[in-house]
């Protein structure tokens, strides 16, 4: 352990940490904004280093703000290369929330954190009112005149997110099939509110494939797992939805929760972190906690009991930053993908690399995400794959930008939408349908 040098003015839960670094620079090669723009603030070390200095009075927060805060991806890929482990992501976190709670937050930041993301009904008036915008035209009017860029977030999530499917996750739910017998479990799904709006169809895929696979799905109706919240330093409404997402699910009568999005599924297994100190909350936000899984990884440790037909594609896996960098959770898409019969599986450089595409990211840093998105995809492209992979919703919409930029012939699809595609083919050839 390294010695402290001075009382720290605040961030007194990570100065330990932030004192570990030994400078061996083995982050560098490692760091997609370092490996784009190779300056020192850019790397694990370089931040780590001005956020102690903050701590210790030498520098403020506020200078460091623009450039070593704004630009890390958190996405922890220094880390795999760091022996001491720094927790760089952390770190930068909370530096960022600190920084909020100096300065204060944003309003239409605060808007969206405090008002819309907590309430499943402002979720759902969203959709509506962008469905209206697209469908009469308002949409394209708003992308044409340039008025996106001027309406900020909200705009740029606008272009990011494409036309919104016309129906969301949890409508689709309605559709979907009785589990098959025997049951082997009962469990409580997460589902993402952006993916829910954005991307419902690699939900509907996830839920067919437990279903499928014999686990019994129960939606519970859940506002946003406070993942933004976190993201963009603002710990009050992290704590708030973190909160009221625990009412609803601590009493849930399933044997295990899941979620199909890597991030926001990690983000429910730190409950018990986040809600630690709220007397009210902490023992049922633990159990949440525990209870929590990465859909792949609950179904590849089972085992795949669905009937899967051949798949002639060669597949490429693209792994989020948000999985565990140790333990067995990252393997567990490749883990199901081994199953169909006939994917090929390519290897594919730098796969565990951020795309560029978390949170709002390529938003506050447009440039410096599509030089990642870029670099991304001049891998993808030399390996050949037709099928990018992934299991996270900003990078399945990243990738998906990515693909129609820079590699037209490369479908992008959430593991479980290739699951998915596999049994239908199985369940056309033993129906005699043309697959
Ligand atoms: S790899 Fe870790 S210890 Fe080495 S310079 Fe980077 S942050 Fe510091
Ligand atoms: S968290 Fe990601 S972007 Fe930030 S320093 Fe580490 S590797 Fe670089």
């Amino acid at each position: 352990m390294t010695d402290l040098a001075v009382p720290p003015r605040f961030l007194e839960d990570v100065y330990q940490a932030a004192s570990e670094c030994n400078k061996c620079s083995l982050c560098q090669a490692v760091c997609p904004t370092y490996v784009t723009n190779p300056v020192e603030w850019e790397t694990a070390r370089g931040r780590v280093s001005l956020v102690r200095d903050a701590i210790e009075g030498r520098i403020e927060l506020r200078d460091i703000a623009d450039g070593p805060l704004s630009t890390c991806l958190t996405c922890d890929n220094c880390v795999a290369a760091c022996a001491p482990r720094v927790p760089t992501s952390l770190i930068v976190s909370r530096a960022r929330m600190e920084l909020h709670d100096q300065e204060g937050h944003p309003w239409g930041q605060s808007l969206a954190l405090r008002t819309v993301l907590p309430r499943a009904g402002a979720l759902r008036f969203l959709h509506r009112l962008s469905r209206a915008a697209q469908v009469t035209g308002l949409h394209a009017l708003i992308r044409q005149t340039g008025l996106s860029r001027w309406l900020g977030t909200p705009g740029a999530l606008m272009d990011h997110v494409g036309p919104l499917p016309r129906k969301t996750a949890y409508q689709r739910v309605r559709e979907l099939p009785e589990a098959a017998q025997p049951v082997r479990a009962r469990v409580g799904f997460l589902v993402c509110c952006y993916q829910n709006l954005a991307a419902p169809g690699a939900t509907e895929a996830s839920m067919r494939v437990l279903l499928a696979n014999g686990f019994e799905v129960e939606v519970p109706r859940l506002a946003c797992s406070g993942l933004p919240a976190k993201s963009l330093g603002d710990r009050e409404a992290m704590v708030d939805m973190a909160a009221a997402n625990v009412d609803v699910l601590h009493s849930l009568k399933v044997d295990v929760l899941v979620g199909d999005v890597a991030s926001c599924t990690a983000h429910y297994k730190q409950y018990d972190t986040i809600l630690a100190s709220d007397s009210l909350h902490a023992v049922a936000a633990q159990r949440v906690a525990q209870r929590t899984i990465l859909a792949t990884e609950m179904l590849a440790d089972a085992g795949q009991r669905a009937t899967l037909g051949p798949l002639r594609w060669r597949v490429a896996i693209d792994e989020p930053c948000s999985l565990p960098i140790d333990g067995t959770t990252r393997s567990a898409a490749r883990r199901l993908l081994s199953d169909v019969p006939r994917l090929e599986i390519v290897p594919l450089d730098e796969a565990a690399m951020c795309c560029g595409g978390p949170g709002l990211y390529f938003h506050d840093q447009p440039e410096r995400s599509e030089a990642i998105l870029q670099r991304k995809f001049e891998h993808v492209v030399a390996s050949g794959a037709e099928v990018l992979v992934t299991e996270n919703v900003s990078c399945l919409l990243q990738l998906r930008k990515g693909a129609a930029r820079y590699a037209p012939h490369v479908r992008v699809m959430h593991v479980f939408e290739v699951l998915n595609e596999s049994m239908e083919t199985a369940q056309r050839r033993s129906a005699n349908l043309p697959e």
